[in-house]
């Protein structure tokens, strides 16, 4: 047990040094900037980090949220990215302990919320983590053998037909871009993690949750731009968690038992 607790102690540590990596990733892949060189620097003075003040969490709180060179604010997002994907490494690899399926798991929720805080800040879903995410989705799915494979090959397939059709239908509806090839193109990623039914589930719950969120606020501000990517992303976490619980509840709904 002790050491079991060790490895989640591990993984936690290790998933907070990954997002660190992925705020670099949320910041400089819309910009299309390498994400390893330069080393981080300080968004405002652009200054380097020195390594003790690059530690993820702890050396912005040491710090007190600003830079040590300019003294501006660094953004909360830093420490509750890290903190983020350090709480789903943790809990992966408790869950499912050391394995292929944990890893599976915190890599899914890393890119999902690497989607979602990109798409919120700058409107777009990097190929980097769609088509990246795609094939990682696909080589894990070997996991199951070559069933596993062709079902995220379906999922993959299902969540580009479908998106691609409500793009064009959008588009004829409303005569302008009504869903962006992010979109697309992370559905793909997605239905390849989560199969068809995780498609049909993650679309129908995103634009739920899209719908109470921005439903209101669209209304009052026309032409809002909406990123649509931020509630597919989190329709896709809660499919990947209780996707199953919710489809057995809904068929027993429907079948009266
Ligand atoms: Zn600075």
């Amino acid at each position: 047990m002790l050491e079991s607790n060790f490895g989640v102690l591990a993984a936690t540590l290790f998933g907070s040094a990954i997002g660190s990596f992925l705020n670099v990733c949320i910041v400089r892949l819309p910009a299309n900037e390498s994400v390893v060189a330069p080393r981080s620097r300080c968004p405002q003075c652009r200054k380097a980090l020195a390594a003790y003040d690059n530690i993820p969490v702890l050396s912005w709180i040491v710090l007190g949220g600003k830079c040590r060179s300019c003294a501006k604010p660094i953004p909360v997002r830093y420490p509750l990215v890290e903190l983020a994907v350090a709480g789903v490494f943790g809990t992966s690899f408790w869950y499912y302990g050391f394995g292929v399926e944990a890893g599976r798991a915190a890599l899914f929720g890393t890119l999902l919320l690497g989607i979602g805080v990109t798409d919120a800040r700058a409107y777009i879903i990097p190929d980097e983590f769609t088509w990246g995410g795609l094939g990682a989705g696909l080589a894990f799915s070997w996991v199951h053998g070559f069933a596993g494979f062709l079902d995220a090959l379906l999922g993959a397939a299902v969540g580009f037909a479908l998106l691609y059709f409500i793009a064009w239908a959008g588009e004829m509806v409303l005569k302008k871009e009504a869903m962006g090839g992010g979109d697309i193109k992370m559905m793909v990623m997605v239905g390849s993690f989560l199969g068809w039914q995780g498609v049909l589930m993650t679309l129908f719950g995103g634009a739920l949750i899209g719908t109470l969120v921005f439903g209101p606020v669209t209304l009052v501000k026309k032409g809002l731009l909406v990123p649509f990517g931020v509630f597919l992303a989190a329709a896709a976490a809660v499919t990947f968690v209780i996707g199953d619980d919710i489809l057995r509840w809904y068929l027993g709904f429907l079948t009266g038992r």
